[in-house]
This record gives structure tokens, C-alpha cells and sequence, in this order.
């Protein structure tokens, strides 16, 4: 192994990694082959906004639902044109009403939140647990009100939410869970198959995902009655459910969330090769892991006992206290060996301008003014202190979903890291 006393990239020394890592692409001449085959049978959609057989799609889409029910394990699975989408639909198939509070981590893709607002319903942030980066169930538990109707359970980073005492928690208080599966399809929770445990979850097919379609995504549920409105949602819902025999008409506001056939075809190719993608990640980021081990002041992602990981991202934790340095002048050093994809923190939803300024739908505060909000929701600063000392000052991420690593490469990481760590001091 090369000397990692050489002087740091950072201070004119050689770099450490001199070509980029290749980008993670999971489409092969499987997808190729399956979305030529549509495109050429000429039907590249043949859904049907009204109560028709066409009401649930074509073949290719009814195919895809049919293959993602038996691999994840539940009875629907509904296909969608994005999670965003998802979501949306997700939270409106529950039931919440306007004015309705809702229970999501602030360290999520926005989207968690937004499809809260939606259907005019108020997010209300509770903060995470340091370790897996999910929502902490003590102050979930502790964020309800008598307005609570549910809890948005993300699954961040490929690491399970702590699902059994969040649907305990929900059992006691009469919520819904949704779960937000979009990072960690294909790992699992005690034995359990993740984004199967809530009342409704799913996952994303967009494109930096473990699996994609280019856009997309795919909801599951056990629930025969929440799988009705999904799908009602998605399609059309004002316009089918007469003809339907529908007498529930909460949230009956339909969409065009359509999933096309060309997507579902490389979907069904894509989820053949799940498993494989996932445990590619895993045995890159445990080498990883492996190699850092011993480095002062550097956490590695932590894995609850009985669950997997997906590593969409690899998640760090600094102690900058005992390190003495600034996270931002070791990714310097890091990027400076040639390390491209490391994040400084990751987000803090309820700090977005939206929240702070409780501006969302036109400029007057809608819904947080409005009478269909019950009391006065605080998003300021303090309210998820783990959440945002996180993002603030000691959370790096690597963006495995970026990046296909081979050992070679993950040996060059390492080299990279023990090579800054070594030199801390001269960071100081
Ligand atoms: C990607 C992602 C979404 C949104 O999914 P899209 O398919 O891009 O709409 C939502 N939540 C999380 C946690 C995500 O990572």
C-alpha cells in the first residue's frame, strides 16, 4: 500500500484517486429488449380514466403489480408514475382531512412532507434518533396532539424505520402509517420485508433509486379498502367511483398518476435484479466499512439487529470535538484525494423557506392561517435538535446510489480516508 504520509492533495501532494468511480446504471439489454418489445406492439399506455376493465391499466402494468405482490410479499401492489405521486396518493387513500396533523422526520426527501399538504393537512416534525437517522418513537409519541391523524415513517438512507414501536405507538393513539420505502426496497426489518409493516407504504423508481424506470414507483398495501382508493386516486377517482358503486367519497379528488406500459416492462426486468443490486451495495459499503474501521472520531452506519441495509447512502458521523477539525474542511481534504459524491449534512425539512415562512398555498398562509388549522404548529429552529446538529455540523454522507464502486475502488476510499485522517492535525 502507498505511503499516506505523502503530503494531502489538499496541501499540492498526489491524489489519491485519480479516476472517477463509474456511475451506478442498472439498465441492461433485459430492459432494453422488454421496452423495445412494447414500444413496438404500439400500446405504450391503455389505462382508462372511467369504470372500465381498462380502469387498472394495460398488460404490461398489470404484470408488474402482479410480480411486485409476490416479491414484497403483500396483497396489492399498485403502480404509479412517481413516489411523489405515491405519497400523495397514499395519504389521501387514508382518509386525512383538511387541517389534519400528520407526524414526519425532518431528514427526508421533501416530498415526505409535501404530500401532507397536499390534501391541506399540517406536517408536524418530530426528530430523529441519531443511530439509523429515522424518526425517534419517544418524540413521536410525544409530537401528538388530539389532531393526530397518522405518522410518515421513512426508512432513510436503506435502514427500517423502527416500525414495531412505531405501529404500536399508532395502534394506541388510532393513527394510520404510511411508510416511505423509497431507499430501502429489497432489505428487511426483524424478518420482515421493509415498507410492508404500515398501513400503506412503497417505493420509488426514479432514477438515483436501487431500481428505476426513469420515473416511477409502486405503493403496497394489505388493506383491500385503502388499495380501492389508490387506485382511484391515481385514475380519475371523481369520474369512476358512480359507475364503481363507490360511497366513500373522502379524498375522491382523482389525478392522472398513471404508470405507462413501456416503464412497467423495464420494471419487471429491474425487480428480477433487485436482490442482486442490493447485495452488490451491501458487500461494497461492509468493505468500506471494514477499512475505516479504527479511524478516530468517525462513525460508520449502524444497523439495528435483524435488519439490512441498502446503503442508498453510506451515512457518516463526525465527533468534531474530539477531531478538532471542521466537517467542512475534511471533506475538503476528502474531495481534494479525488472522493466525488460526499455531502456535507442531508436535510432539514422544517427549515425549508415553505415552513419558515408558512407560506404554501398562495401568500397568505394557507392552510397553517386558516380556520381548518386546529393551533399554532412551531417549525422554528430547536424543535429537532438531533435532526439539525446532524445537518449542521457532524453528518457526511457518501452517495452510493451515484456511484458503482468496485473493491478497487472502495480499497481507494479507504486509502483516501486514512490518508486525511492521519494528517488531521495539519487540517486544524
Ligand atoms: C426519492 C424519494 C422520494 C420521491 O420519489 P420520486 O419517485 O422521485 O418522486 C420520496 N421520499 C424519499 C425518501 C426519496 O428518497
Amino acid at each position: 500500500m502507498k505511503n499516506t504520509n505523502e503530503p494531502l492533495a489538499l496541501f499540492g501532494g498526489p491524489k489519491t484517486i485519480t479516476k472517477p468511480f463509474r456511475r451506478y446504471n442498472p439498465i441492461g439489454a433485459e430492459e432494453i429488449e422488454a421496452a423495445k418489445k412494447v414500444v413496438e406492439s404500439g400500446i405504450l399506455s391503455q389505462f382508462l380514466g372511467c369504470w372500465d376493465p381498462d380502469f387498472y391499466g394495460g398488460p404490461k402494468v398489470q404484470e408488474f403489480e402482479r410480480h411486485c405482490e409476490a416479491y414484497f410479499g403483500v396483497k396489492h401492489a399498485i403502480t404509479i408514475n412517481s413516489w411523489t405521486s405515491g405519497l400523495i396518493a397514499a395519504v389521501g387513500a387514508i382518509g386525512i382531512e383538511p387541517g389534519d396533523e400528520v407526524i414526519v422526520s425532518p431528514w427526508t426527501m421533501c416530498a415526505s412532507a409535501t404530500a401532507i399538504l397536499h390534501w391541506n393537512a399540517i406536517p408536524v416534525f418530530a426528530d430523529i434518533e441519531p443511530e439509523t437517522f429515522n424518526l425517534n418513537p419517544k418524540s413521536v409519541e410525544d409530537s401528538i396532539t388530539r389532531f393526530t391523524k397518522a405518522i410518515m415513517a421513512v426508512d432513510i438512507f436503506g435502514h427500517s424505520a423502527d416500525m414495531y414501536a412505531l405501529m404500536a405507538i399508532a395502534e394506541r393513539h388510532g393513527l394510520k402509517v404510511i411508510s416511505d420505502t423509497a431507499q430501502a426496497p429489497g432489505t428487511y426489518y426483524m424478518g420482515k420485508v421493509t415498507g410492508t409493516l404500515a398501513h400503506v407504504g412503497g417505493y420509488s423508481l426514479n432514477y438515483h433509486k436501487h431500481i428505476h424506470t426513469g420515473e416511477g414507483g409502486i405503493l403496497v398495501t394489505n388493506d383491500d379498502k385503502i388499495a380501492e382508493r389508490l387506485q382511484l386516486i391515481r385514475n380519475h377517482a371523481e369520474a369512476v367511483v358512480c359507475d364503481k358503486g363507490v360511497t366513500d367519497l373522502r379524498n375522491m379528488i382523482g389525478y392522472n398518476f398513471r404508470l405507462g406500459e413501456i416503464e412497467s416492462a423495464i420494471g419487471i426486468q429491474q425487480l428480477k435484479k433487485l436482490k442482486g443490486f442490493v447485495a452488490g451495495r451491501q458487500r461494497a459499503a461492509e468493505r468500506l466499512t471494514q477499512g475505516l474501521i479504527g479511524l478516530q472520531g468517525l462513525r460508520m452506519p449502524i444497523i439495528k439487529p435483524d435488519c439490512t441495509h441498502a446503503y442508498y447512502m453510506y451515512p457518516m458521523v463526525l465527533d468534531i470535538e474530539q477531531l478538532g477539525v471542521q466537517r467542512s474542511r475534511i471533506i475538503e481534504a476528502l474531495e481534494a484525494e479525488g472522493i466525488v459524491g460526499l455531502a456535507a449534512g442531508y436535510t432539514n425539512v422544517h427549515l425549508l423557506p415553505m415552513y419558515q415562512n408558512k407560506i404554501a398555498y398562495g401568500s397568505k398562509g394557507f392552510p397553517w392561517t386558516s380556520d381548518i388549522c386546529h393551533r399554532e404548529v412551531n417549525y422554528q429552529k430547536g424543535i429537532c435538535p438531533v435532526a439539525e446538529t446532524l445537518h449542521e455540523s457532524t453528518y457526511i454522507g457518501f452517495e452510493m446510489c451515484m456511484n458503482e464502486l468496485t473493491d478497487e475502488d472502495v480499497d481507494l476510499m479507504v486509502r483516501a480516508f486514512r490518508k486525511v485522517w492521519d494528517q488531521m492535525a495539519k487540517l486544524k
